[in-house]
């Protein structure tokens, strides 16, 4: 199953679900159609599928077509597969394992005495003892890309090298800040592989959308990054800043998923409102400083100015009601960011751990629970909260621009 999280939908596209099902529809009658056998039947169906952007049927005719015919180039080649020059392999790595090769961390060798996996590269004592201080390595290579590792990170970008292991080195600093938050040590033999996906554009990260209707919800092309359940996706994006909070948004659901794993516990307002505290930083090409407030850099700061003003701040009630699925506007991101970043700095934030830490171990699966639980942590109180919380909030929000 894949997670769509979308950060910062700026409007709500028409939904192409109906467009997709016509398609298939379409896709199964001329498929049933075809004879069991019929190879050139296949490739022209491949090529109305490709016309059209469903690339997961498209793939899936070429794997019937080299069942058909093994030997069929034009598949093959669709595939990515490739020639050694005797036989086909899946991809340039399945060739290199298939001679029995190791990869190491910067080229495919030879298996080697003394070295230890992490992240499917082979590494010596030193490169992990460098990976263990924080620092990134530089992996493999190639034509507009390369790859960066990190302790928990396998970065894959099309970026510059310096650019890479400056944001690399940062998420790695984010994840250890995080695994503090909830006192959850990194233990190596546990290790997982944090899967880091990054595009040189925007514009590239858009055609790659739309290029997959299959994969891809059409509302995507509208958000800068995504967490699909495994790996985070999203491109440079403006400026560096608003790059790394991307990064740091998406990585923050990974790291509920994947390692803390309480992400099927949080209702939109907490997923979101969590991963936009940590995302709003400061960095300074050394250290990074997650859940500041932030008057220059800081755009939901900006908002919130806005929303006082009309006064329409969402209180404690408002809020604790939202469910599993989030508005997707950029206004439901702010107000979710605004009461997080407020509980965890005022007098409630102790009571607020508590409250947390019973929604994070799943006692908390409704939103009267999550209300009742919140008057018995937090406060009583509810309207007296929310009187004091728009005081507050609405003096930062002043701070915006000064
Ligand atoms: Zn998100």
């Amino acid at each position: 199953m894949r997670y769509f999280l979308i950060v910062l939908l700026l409007v709500a596209a028409p939904l192409a679900a109906q467009d997709l099902a016509k398609l298939t529809a379409e896709l199964n009658e001329k498929y049933s159609a075809l004879e069991a056998g019929d190879v050139e039947g296949r490739r022209d169906l491949a090529k109305w599928c490709a016309a059209r952007k469903m690339r997961i049927s498209e793939r899936r005719l070429h794997l019937e077509i080299i069942k058909l015919a093994p030997d069929d180039q034009p598949a093959r080649k669709a595939l990515g597969h490739v020639f050694d020059g005797e036989k086909w392999h899946e991809s340039e790595d399945a060739m290199h394992l298939a001679a029995g090769k190791q990869r190491g961390l910067q080229q495919w060798a030879s298996p080697t005495e003394g070295l230890t996996q992490l992240h499917e590269h082979w590494l010596t004592a030193e490169e992990l003892k460098q990976l263990e201080t924080g620092e990134p390595l530089r992996a493999h290579k190639g034509k507009g890309w390369l790859e960066v590792l990190t302790r928990e990170y396998r970065v894959w970008s099309e970026l510059k090298e310096s650019e890479t292991l400056e944001l690399a080195r940062m998420l790695e600093q984010a994840i250890r800040g995080w695994r503090d938050d909830i006192t959850k040590p990194y233990e190596a033999g546990k290790a997982w592989t944090l899967e880091v996906r990054i595009l040189k554009t925007h514009n590239d990260y858009v055609a790659m959308v739309k290029d997959d209707i299959e994969t891809f919800h059409p509302d995507l092309a509208k958000s800068h990054g995504f967490f699909d359940g495994r790996a985070c996706w999203g491109s440079y994006f403006d400026s560096p800043y608003r790059t790394r909070r991307i990064f740091l948004h998406e990585a923050r659901h990974q790291f509920d998923m994947c390692i803390a794993g309480t992400f099927m516990h949080q209702p939109a307002w907490y997923r979101e409102g969590t991963a936009e505290f940590w995302s709003v930083h400061e960095w300074d090409g050394k250290t990074l400083r997650m859940g500041v407030l932030n008057s220059e850099n800081n755009e939901h700061l900006h908002f919130l100015q806005k929303i006082t003003r009309r006064k329409k701040l969402k209180g404690a009630e408002a809020t604790l009601k939202g469910g599993w699925e989030g508005d997707v506007d950029p206004e439901f991101y702010q107000q979710s960011w605004a009461f997080i970043y407020y509980l965890r700095n005022s007098a409630h934030t102790e009571a607020w751990r508590r409250w947390e830490a019973e929604l994070l171990a799943g006692k908390l699966p409704d939103e009267g629970k999550r209300t009742e639980a919140f008057k018995k942590q937090v406060t009583e109180d509810l309207k007296a909260f929310d009187k004091a919380y728009t005081e507050t909030t609405t003096k930062w929000a002043a701070t915006y621009g000064e």
